[in-house]
């Protein structure tokens, strides 16, 4: 007979079937599929961990979001945030939904490019646009949110070089009651600055000011902010009509929404506290519709919503590695998904839940990654099934901000495949293996011999 595992009993006050004061039901209950598809067929063919990304989920939020805003407001663009998630594949989707491309760097610049969207979809934002990269933009005819004055300067100058008129906007930074105030991105609203910058726009005869653009902040969960932000632009657009008799073409509100995630801490789950897109739309194009704005002069509206479009189609995959009692008693569950690939555990408290149905029985857990750092925590504390060795968990809400900013660290990065509307998998982005990390190294003569 096999000699099963022996893990070393504790002792543990059993509190399933206990309701929480809020009623909220301790039972996680397990996730297999994902659009119709078993997640360990997908770990099985393609490796764990996986991310997974949902193509219908991400078509369906774009047009519940897109639905929100037009249905309230005549004249309505989505613009998709490439550091949010720039993997091909994802950017695509929201190029056949209509979403043009929002970018923050040249190399973002060139992915968009590169996707096939044309210059004039483009919109350039970020503190770092190099000479090259403005004069690319220029030549492109895309569209430039300036961020200081140095790039205003900058621009008024390459105007002088380059044929096109540069096409411009100014990011506008502002008080609208969330602190601590962003206020280093764009041009501040309340000391004049802003006002400033529209003035010398106008005086250098040489850029076309097409826009306005603000991003408040991420997560956001007041839209009361989005309100005053849109007011407040608002104002400077009659400002402009008044002193120059010019009218601009748009209203840039940038992104922020929150996503359905729970942030660390937090008392309610995300999913109970968030706005939806619909509370968002009201706040935004209500400040805009009762503005001093004349009807006939309505600027589009153009959103630059990032997480909350993207945070619900992601999923990360995985299987449990070991188990272990902390010196205290506490379980501790490591899985093979650290904050090397999960950067977002930093923020949010992330629905992690087993792929099948495993006991009732929960238990206080900290879930740690792979990594040999002490940092490397995916749940702190979290109420969780005995999961084996072997087991498999799946991670909810991981669209947003994961497969741009996690890093290649004592381990490397998985595959990520996309399900398509019928719910095939398609392979998006290979992992990666060492020949991908050494082929970026050079060692140089010398050091290439040793012995032992
Ligand atoms: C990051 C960013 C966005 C997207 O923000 P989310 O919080 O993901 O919605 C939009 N616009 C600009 C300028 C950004 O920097």
């Amino acid at each position: 007979m096999e000699k099963l595992p022996f893990e070393r009993p504790t002792i543990q006050k059993i509190s399933a079937g206990i309701p929480s004061k809020h009623g909220i039901s301790r039972k996680l209950e397990p996730l297999s599929h994902i659009d119709g598809l078993s997640i360990k067929s997908l770990i099985d063919d393609y490796g764990s961990p996986l991310f997974i990304l949902s193509e219908s989920s991400i078509r369906k939020t774009y047009k519940e979001a897109y639905r929100a805003f037009s249905s309230r407001y005549p004249n309505v663009q989505f613009a998709w945030s490439y550091k949010t998630n720039y993997l091909n594949a994802v950017c695509n989707v929201f190029h056949q939904e209509g979403a043009w491309a929002e970018v923050v760097s040249g190399f973002e610049y060139d992915k968009a490019a590169a996707n096939g969207v044309s210059g004039e979809s483009i919109i350039f934002n970020g503190p770092d646009k190099s000479k090259e990269d403005l004069r690319k933009a220029i030549q492109n005819s895309s569209l430039i949110h300036i961020d200081h004055f140095d790039e205003l300067y900058e621009i008024i100058h390459l105007s002088r070089e380059v044929e096109e008129r540069p096409k411009v906007a100014i990011r506008i930074n502002m008080d609208v009651g969330v602190y601590p105030k962003w206020d280093r991105f764009g041009f501040n609203f309340e000391n004049g600055e802003a006002w400033d910058a529209l003035n010398r726009i106008k005086a250098s005869k040489n850029l076309d000011l097409i826009g306005l653009h603000t991003h408040i902040g991420t997560y956001m969960m007041t839209t009361e902010a989005y309100k005053i932000a849109a007011s407040k632009l608002a104002q400077l657009a009659v400002s402009l009509e008044k002193k120059h008799g010019h009218v601009i073409q748009y209203i840039d509100m940038g992104g922020g929404f929150a996503s359905k995630n729970t942030l660390r801490g937090a008392y309610y789950p995300g999913t109970d506290t968030t706005p939806s897109f619909d509370d968002f739309a009201e706040a935004i194009t209500s400040a805009l519709m009762s503005s001093e704005i004349k009807p006939d002069h309505l600027p589009m509206l153009i959103l630059e919503t990032g997480r909350a479009l993207i945070d619900d189609a992601g999923y990360l995959a995985g299987t449990v590695l070991a188990n272990k009692r902390l010196s205290d008693g506490r379980r501790a569950t490591i899985i093979d998904t650290g904050v090397n690939l999960l950067f977002t555990a930093f923020w949010y408290e992330h629905d992690i839940r087993p792929i099948e149905p495993i006991s009732d029985q929960m238990e206080d857990t900290t879930i740690y990654g792979p990594l040999c750092m002490n940092i490397d925590v995916i749940r702190g504390n979290v109420m969780f099934p005995l999961l084996k060795k072997g087991d498999h968990y799946v991670v909810r809400r991981v669209g947003a901000y994961n497969t741009t900013q996690w890093m290649q660290f004592i381990n490397l990065r998985p595959q990520i495949v996309m399900l398509d509307m019928k719910g095939k998998a398609h392979l998006v982005r290979k992992g990666e293996t060492l020949d991908t990390i050494n082929s970026q190294e050079i060692t140089p003569e010398h050091l290439q011999n040793f012995n032992l």
